[in-house]
């Protein structure tokens, strides 16, 4: 088992809950069946709290209630610069309340405690200032017409929006749709992820603080094939914007094709490629392959799961890759050595660990890892697998966890060929010194980023998201605020 674990040590830092009713136009609710479930800490596989579980009557008021804010209430209607005045308000608060937002996280989700005191809880707080920036800045254009008339174009707020938010990043991932939604002025019903409800609702008790209007922000906690799918067969959702796996989002453009031909945009699996040239920095690519799949534990959708090295330096690149994944420290999230926490829940631990299986069967070599760690909570070993072939299921699918898959290439254009050999196509990474290398591999690879000598250096202005069955629309920069806004022409004759 890794040496470096300190899963077995013990850092009880549970927060105190203070939220787990349903949030329905400004106030917690319980919900009208009275059910609620539980969420499970990660680290221990035992329950945290019971949250209120909504279903189709939840969903069903929170709509109506976003319904009669976008219709009726100040919030579509107000000055740009006053909604991003809350917005900012908000920000400010989230700051203030990092720390106890961060443990949320980490007693949910296994997140690294101090990487999401002082990274991602911020990155949320700057993510509000960015669209806070951009809602006076909404307008239309002057249209040039070919006859006596004259036209424009107004942007107006795409209506009422749900959101549907997955596990591994409750907080950046709810924000990345939260906060453009704000800025546009739309109305919106949120529901997080079953194993990951508690930061949501925290949320929405700082956002009524900050003065965003009651029934702006509702969030239903509650399962994907209830509350989940109430939203996407809604009647009244004028957008659903989703972020999750590739199996659900083909189920949410069936609902909206169903229902009422709601817009949708998905963002959704990958199994995205990071291809290591000849002339890279061994050292610094081993680097960079590592933290490509091993940054929250494997459990990011850009996750660089399919390494290609270039034969001149695949020999030396797997010496080192075996000695720094035994580096790598897995252990209780709360732990600062600690660089990787638990799995979300034990469902994903065991599907994990089952491609493991997989991948010995079908002859790939087992170079480091492979094990859960410790004897309780849901920790498993970083994974390398060696003498991976294309076609191997682990090669193949999206694991979302800490297993690499490496493979060997000798012509860029065989590298460019496999690496686009997927049905996804989220993002990929590029090591070489070799500026023209860098730049026929970014433009011939089908993916919606590209990194390259880094990986996952994303920013508030930079629009993500997937080319192929990794979804569509982008989140994240001015693109991430116009899906939340309409266009209408208006023409009159001269
Ligand atoms: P998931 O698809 O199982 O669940 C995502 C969300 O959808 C959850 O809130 C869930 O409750 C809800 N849901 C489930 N079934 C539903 C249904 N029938 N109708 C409506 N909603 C439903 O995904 P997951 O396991 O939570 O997350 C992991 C997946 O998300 C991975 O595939 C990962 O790649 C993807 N992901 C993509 C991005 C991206 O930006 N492209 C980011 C993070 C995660």
């Amino acid at each position: 088992s890794n040496g470096n674990s300190s899963a077995s040590e013990s850092f009880v830092k549970m927060p105190t809950i203070k939220f787990t009713k349903l949030f329905i136009n400004g106030e917690f609710v319980d919900s009208v069946s009275g059910k609620t479930f539980e969420t499970i800490d990660p680290r221990t596989g035992e329950v945290i709290t019971r949250v209120a579980q909504g279903d189709k009557e939840d969903v069903d008021l929170a709509v109506k209630a976003a319904r009669a804010a976008f219709d009726h209430g100040p919030w579509p209607r107000l000055p740009g610069a006053e909604r991003g005045k809350i917005m900012l308000k908000l920000a400010d608060l989230i700051d203030e309340h990092a720390q106890e937002i961060a443990k949320l996280d980490t007693v949910d989700a296994g997140k690294l405690f101090s990487f999401g005191k002082a990274v991602d809880i911020p990155q949320v707080a700057h993510m509000l200032r960015y669209y806070a920036g951009a809602a006076d800045k909404i307008h239309g254009e002057v249209l040039k017409m070919s006859r006596e008339l004259q036209a424009y174009t107004l942007l107006e707020p795409i209506g009422v929006v749900g959101h549907i938010i997955p596990w591994n990043f409750p907080s950046t991932l709810l924000f990345a749709k939260v906060a453009p939604t704000l800025a546009a002025g739309c109305t919106m019903v949120v529901k997080p992820a079953e194993q990951t409800p508690l930061s949501a609702l925290y949320y929405a008790h700082l956002a009524k603080l900050a003065g965003v209007p009651d029934g702006v922000l509702n969030v239903i906690t509650g399962f994907g094939k209830t509350a989940g799918a109430a939203l996407t067969h809604h009647m009244d959702i004028d957008k659903v914007s989703f972020t999750g796996s590739t199996d659900v989002g083909r189920e949410v453009m069936q609902a909206a094709a169903k229902s009422n031909l709601k817009a949708v945009s998905l963002e959704l699996g990958g199994k995205s490629p990071l291809l290591i040239f000849d002339d890279a920095d061994v050292d610094k690519a081993a680097d960079l392959a590592l933290l490509g799949i091993l940054y929250n534990k494997g459990e990011i959708c850009v996750a660089s799961s399919r390494v290609f090295v270039q034969e001149g330096i695949y020999d030396e690149l797997v010496k080192k890759l075996k000695v720094k994944a035994k580096d790598w420290v897995v252990g209780d999230p709360f732990d600062p050595n600690v660089r990787q926490g638990p799995q979300v829940d034990k469902k994903q631990f065991e599907k994990i660990l089952t491609y493991i299986e997989h991948g010995k069967r079908e002859g790939a070599t087992l170079l480091t890892g492979g094990k859960p760690v410790g004897k309780k909570g849901y920790y498993i070993e970083p994974t390398v697998f060696t003498d991976v072939q294309d076609d191997m299921l682990i090669a193949k699918d999206e694991i979302f966890g800490p297993v690499m898959s490496l493979m060997k290439f000798k012509t860029i254009e065989e590298g460019i060929e496999r690496a686009n050999n997927t049905k996804y196509g989220l993002a990929a990474g590029i090591v070489t010194k070799n500026i023209d290398v860098a730049n026929t591999v970014s433009r011939s690879i089908r993916a919606g980023i590209i990194w390259i000598n880094c990986y996952f250096a994303f920013d508030n202005d930079c629009p993500y998201g997937g080319y192929k069955m990794s979804g569509f629309g982008r989140d994240f920069g001015l693109q991430g605020l116009h899906k939340y806004l309409h266009t209408k022409s208006v023409v009159t004759p001269l």
